[in-house]
């Protein structure tokens, strides 16, 4: 369908003039839509959403809708002018509803544009792991006291490792494809460490952590960063808002901005947490983190890190002995070398974990 005729769905004013795909996101197809209204340029953003991930597209925008006009209220309450640029905005169609149902099957939605702003694949400074820190936690204190129902749960079982685990041990029983034997070495650090599992869902059950609105998609390109200022500005990408650990978020900012390398890195020796790197996610986390995290939270940072690394690393290799089909592979082998570096990575949390805790300890002197 043209993505002029999308535009005219929603409660957009002007005249269309372009729409492009944009930005670097592997879930939805993302268009820049401009229009010209009245001489000025007013861009948005427009999105498919993938509905094969999301089938409850319903239930999906009622969780973006309410967690986005939650925050808008608390800028607002907190004196912001600039609250379009601070939290996403969605734009209703002519009858008022979060998303236009195309005759094709498609499902769209369009967000107001932020301006002068940059979500970055990888960081360059470590300023940025800073803000991008901060801005996961501000995202997560704002929604504290969101009122009403808990969150629709997108996708049941998420951060359940325990099923996971056991999707695990289903594939290497199974050893298919005989793969088994080429990752003997990873198999036992996978069983060596299944006990991680347990530990955050025990801690929830005694009360000692509590269950939040949490983004559950903490990559650094998922902040944009103010073009002038450098602050970490809006937390987009909200599709996988729901009931979480706090934790989790923290545990997958982790995993992915403490190593400077990607996660399909194939020399290994390269792969580790970076300490500085570390300190800067941390301090930026703990600027908002310190006034609504409990002790419990606090004190399992570390372990969070290591524990959603192992997850994820364990998701590689069950990909791996199941015959690679979840992940996308390039090259043979693809998945068993992403399982490495996740490993290589909670090996690496292991052996620095005192260094890690004092500077934990240090953010709440
Ligand atoms: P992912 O692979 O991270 O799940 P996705 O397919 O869900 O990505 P988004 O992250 O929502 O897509 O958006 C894709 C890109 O579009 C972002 O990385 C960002 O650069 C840009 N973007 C998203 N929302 C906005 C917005 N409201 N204003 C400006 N740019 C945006
Ligand atoms: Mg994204
Ligand atoms: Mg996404």
């Amino acid at each position: 369908m043209q993505l002029e005729q999308i535009v005219k769905q929603f409660q957009i004013y002007g005249d269309f003039v372009e729409g492009h795909p944009y930005g670097s996101g592997h879930i939805n197809d993302t268009y820049k839509v401009s229009v010209n209204l009245s001489g000025t340029k007013v861009n948005y953003l427009l999105q498919r959403i993938n509905n094969a991930i999301f089938p409850n597209v319903e239930k999906l925008m009622e969780n973006i809708t309410r967690v986005t006009e939650h925050c808008a209220e608390k800028f607002c309450q907190m004196g912001y002018s600039d609250i379009s640029r601070r939290c996403l905005t969605v734009v209703k169609t002519h009858s008022g509803g979060s998303f236009y149902f195309d005759h094709e099957g498609g499902y769209w939605r369009v967000y107001l544009f932020v301006e002068d702003a940059t979500g970055f694949d990888v960081p360059e400074t470590n300023e940025q792991i800073y803000q991008a820190g901060a801005a996961f936690a501000r995202f997560q204190s704002m929604l504290v006291d969101i009122p009403g129902e808990p969150l629709y749960e997108i996708i049941p079982g998420f951060h359940d490792g325990k099923k996971r685990l056991a999707a695990f041990e289903n594939a290497l029983e199974a050893d298919r494809f005989n793969r088994a034997a080429n990752a003997s070495a990873e198999i036992k650090y996978q069983l060596d460490n299944a006990w991680m599992f347990d530990v955050l869902p025990d801690l929830v059950k005694k009360g000692a952590v509590p269950i939040r609105v949490t983004h559950n998609d903490t990559k650094i390109n998922n902040v944009l960063i103010d073009d002038k200022t450098a602050e970490g500005v809006c937390v987009i990408d909200l599709d996988t808002v729901m009931p979480g650990l706090s934790l989790y978020d923290f545990g997958d900012l982790v995993r992915t901005s403490t190593s400077p390398t990607q996660e399909d890195e194939k020399n290994i020796d390269i792969v580790g947490l970076r300490l500085d790197r570390f300190e800067s996610l941390l301090n930026g986390f703990m600027s908002v983190g310190r006034d609504y995290l409990n002790k419990t939270e606090i004190e399992y940072l570390v372990f969070a890190g290591k524990l959603i690394t192992m997850t994820i690393g364990m998701r590689f290799l069950t990909d791996y002995l199941s015959g690679d089909t979840y992940f996308k592979v390039h090259r043979e082998g693809h998945n068993l070398d992403r399982c490495r570096t996740q490993y290589k990575l909670v090996q690496s949390i292991t052996d620095q974990q005192d260094e890690l805790e004092s500077l934990v300890a240090d953010t709440v002197r």
